[in-house]
């Protein structure tokens, strides 16, 4: 069975020097050597990774953060040059790495117009977004460009989690130790719940009534969504929201979801159930998580080998048009 991996992570040099004072990378500590040389890889190293674990292809995005913090004019270019060195891998193994764009984030025009080169000039499928950008939601009518240029262009955004802002990591997290609630605040929690609400907002601030036919990525089996929706459809009607559909038809149909460093059968079902198998996509979140533990995760899941699949390959071939 082929496997494509939808978020996978590399980063430059430069956005890591440029966003050197991140929470995140700050934390990573000992273990953060080996995850930050498998990040820098972009050849044999990674493709070795790859063949141990049996993964054929490997989506690759920017890690956070990436340019979403950064003023326009230093960002800008930096998202220029890492496109352009992320469509250089891809062009040396075609048959082993696609692309996902970085944006400048700062300015959603020039965000729109890095999108389009990305996709028309570079051959890049889409972009990813780390966390709320300039400290806001995409719903923000700021955002309009970037929503609609990928709307126009046909190509999807993966929102990714990011540290949450200081106000929310006091409020939310503070309190216990450091380690605790930096843990708390990221991967072991408030990352989730960040994209969870992301995606609400977006769905709830009209965007789609706005773009019908945008298609958005939240990855870690939807972010802690599909356990909540029926509670969220059932209590924010449309008799208030005003908008055209349901909540819960807005996540159906204008949302993939992707199974990243999430490797539980309870979570997979809950999912399936909600969103049916044509929106599952498969991914690792390397080099963060492990290929291997992924791969298996997903052979041993007990779904019908159809759904596998569409899971495991068969959905990202017909969204990032492989
Ligand atoms: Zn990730």
């Amino acid at each position: 069975m082929r496997f494509i991996g939808i978020e996978e992570h590399y980063r430059t040099a430069a956005i890591a020097e440029a966003t050197a004072s991140d929470p995140y990378m700050k934390a990573l500590g000992a273990r953060g050597r080996e995850v930050l040389s498998r990040l820098e890889d972009l050849g044999s190293r990674r493709l070795a990774d790859m063949d141990a674990a049996g993964i054929d292809v490997q989506v690759l995005s920017h890690t956070l953060p990436a340019t979403e913090q950064l003023d326009a004019a230093t960002a800008i270019p930096l998202a220029r040059d890492a496109n352009d060195m992320l469509a250089g891998a891809v062009e040396r193994h075609p048959e082993r790495f696609v692309g996902l764009a970085t944006l400048p984030m700062s300015r959603a025009d020039a965000a729109a117009e890095e999108l389009e080169r990305s996709v028309t000039t570079l051959g890049l499928r889409g972009a990813l977004i780390n966390g709320l950008p300039q400290g806001r939601f995409m719903d923000h009518p700021s955002f309009s460009p970037v929503l609609e240029r990928a709307e126009h262009l046909g190509v999807p955004l993966y929102l990714h989690p990011a540290v949450p802002p200081a106000s929310v990591r006091e409020a939310y997290y503070g309190g216990l130790s450091p380690e605790v609630s930096h843990q708390l605040a990221t991967a072991g929690w408030g990352w989730h719940m960040e994209v969870g609400l992301h995606a609400l907002r977006l769905i709830l601030g009209g965007v789609f009534d706005r773009f019908p036919r945008l298609q958005i990525i939240i990855g870690h089996m939807g972010e802690g969504v599909p356990s909540m929706i029926w509670r969220t459809n059932a209590k924010v009607t449309q008799r208030t929201t005003k908008l055209d559909r349901p909540v819960q038809d807005y996540f159906v149909q204008n949302f993939y979801v992707t199974t990243s460093g999430f490797f539980s059968s309870t979570a997979l079902l809950s999912l399936l159930l909600t969103l049916g198998a044509d929106r599952v996509l498969f991914a690792v979140d390397y080099p963060y998580n492990k290929s291997e533990d992924a791969r298996a995760f997903l052979e041993a899941a007990p779904i019908a080998q159809a759904d596998r699949e569409k899971i495991a390959h068969g959905n990202a071939e017909r969204l990032l048009r492989l």
